[in-house]
C-alpha cells in the first residue's frame, strides 16, 4: 500500500466520522441558528437520599437539630401578572419553576421543624415592596428569594450556570458578610445537586447584586432588613436546562440542594451580638452604648467593627467579659443607626446587628 493511498483512506475515515458526529450531536443550524431537538434525555443525578426513605428521614432528623425553630421566608420570584420570563417556546415559565422549587423546599424545611413563611404559595401577583414588607414584619432568620435566569440575547441557548446573590459589595456600608456566608453555603450545595458550575463573575459563584444594578442591587435584597439572599438556580433559556426544569423530580433536587446548604450553614454555632439597654447611659455630654458578644470561643477582637450614624467609630473592648463599649460625644437629638460586625476565630460572622438609637 502506498503512503498516498493510506492517506486517502485515513482522510475518508476522518470525513465519515465528522459526518457521523454531525448527525448524532449537531442540532443547531449555524446559518439560521435554528435549534433542533437532540432527542437526548435531560441529564441529572438523583441524590441517594431522595430515593431511600430511611436515609432521607435520618438526614432530616439530623438537620432538625440545627433548623428547628429557625424562621425562614421563602420568596418564589414573579407570578400572577408577572409571567413573562420563559424559555424560547414559552413552555417553561420561570414563575412556575420558582414556585415548584419553593414548595419542595418548604416541605423539607417543615420536616426539619423549621418555621416557613411564603411570600406566595400559588400563581399570584405580589409586588417587590410587599415581599420585603412581609420579611420586615416577620423577625425571620432569613429571606430566601428563588429565581431562574434568562439570557437577554434570545439566540443564546448555551449560557447556563448557578448563582447566589448577596446585597452590596465588600466595603459598602450595606454589605453584610453574614449574608455572603449563607450565599456561599447555598451556592455550593445547590450547584452540586444540579451538576451546574457557578458563573465566572466570581470565584465561587456568589455574586454581589451591585454587579447587576450598580449602587442599588436587587430591590428585594435592598429593602429587606432581615438577612436575605437571592438565588438564580439556572438559566431556563438553556437548551438542556429547559428540559430538566420541566421535570418535577429535578425541581425537587434543586430544593434538596438549597435545603442542604441551609442546614449545613445553621449547623455552625454562629456568634451573636446583643445591645444591653440597662448598661447604656445617656447624658447631654455623652452617650454610652453597651454591647455583648455571645461566642463560645475566645473573643476575636480584631474582627470587630462599629459604625454609628453610618461612620466608623472607636470603641473599647473587654475581651474577658466579651463586651464592647461605644462612646458618642455630645449626642444630638435624632434617630441614628448602630451597626456592629463581628466574626469568631473560625471566620463565622454574627447575624447582622443594626439597631435604631433614638435620642430625645
Ligand atoms: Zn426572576
Amino acid at each position: 500500500m502506498t503512503n498516498k493511498f493510506l492517506l486517502f483512506i485515513l482522510s475518508c475515515v476522518f470525513i465519515a466520522l465528522n459526518f457521523i458526529g454531525c448527525s448524532s450531536s449537531e442540532y443547531v443550524n449555524r446559518k439560521d441558528k435554528t435549534v433542533y431537538d437532540s432527542g437526548l434525555s435531560p441529564y441529572y443525578e438523583i441524590p441517594t437520599a431522595l430515593t431511600d426513605s430511611s436515609k432521607i428521614a435520618d438526614i432530616i432528623s439530623d438537620y432538625s437539630k440545627f433548623l428547628k425553630g429557625k424562621k425562614i421566608i421563602i420568596d418564589p420570584g414573579h407570578g400572577g401578572a408577572d409571567r413573562k420570563n420563559s424559555n424560547r417556546d414559552g413552555s417553561v415559565i420561570e414563575a412556575d419553576i420558582n414556585l415548584d422549587v419553593a414548595l419542595y423546599l418548604k416541605s423539607f424545611l417543615i420536616d426539619a421543624e423549621a418555621e416557613v413563611l411564603m411570600t406566595r404559595s400559588s400563581d399570584q401577583t405580589v409586588s417587590l415592596d410587599d415581599r420585603s414588607k412581609i420579611a420586615n414584619s416577620s423577625s425571620a432568620d432569613l429571606f430566601l428569594s428563588i429565581h431562574h435566569n434568562t439570557t437577554s440575547d434570545k439566540m443564546d441557548y448555551r449560557t447556563n450556570y448557578t448563582s447566589t446573590f448577596y446585597h452590596a459589595r465588600e466595603n459598602d456600608y450595606d454589605y453584610e458578610p453574614y449574608e455572603h456566608q449563607i450565599a456561599k453555603y447555598i451556592q455550593r450545595d445547590l450547584a452540586y445537586a444540579m451538576r451546574n458550575s457557578g458563573g465566572l463573575a466570581s470565584f465561587d459563584g456568589t455574586i454581589s447584586d451591585y454587579l447587576i444594578y450598580e449602587g442599588d442591587g436587587f430591590a428585594v435584597l435592598r429593602n429587606t432588613k432581615i438577612p436575605a439572599v437571592l438565588i438564580e438556580c439556572s438559566f431556563i433559556t438553556n437548551r438542556f436546562e429547559e428540559k430538566r426544569l420541566g421535570i418535577k423530580e429535578f425541581n425537587e433536587i434543586q430544593a434538596w440542594g438549597i435545603f442542604n446548604g441551609l442546614a449545613k450553614f445553621f449547623k455552625n454555632k454562629i456568634p451573636s451580638i446583643n445591645l444591653i439597654q440597662d448598661k447604656c447611659e445617656y447624658t447631654k455630654d455623652q452617650l454610652k452604648l453597651f454591647v455583648t458578644v455571645d461566642d463560645p470561643f475566645p473573643l476575636n477582637v480584631k474582627s470587630i467593627n462599629v459604625w454609628y450614624n453610618k461612620s466608623e467609630i472607636d470603641f473599647d473592648v473587654n475581651p474577658i467579659d466579651k463586651n464592647i463599649e461605644i462612646y458618642v460625644q455630645n449626642p444630638i437629638e435624632g434617630e441614628y443607626e448602630l451597626k456592629v460586625v463581628y466574626a469568631d476565630k473560625r471566620g463565622f460572622y454574627a447575624k447582622p446587628f443594626n439597631r435604631k438609637i433614638l435620642i430625645k
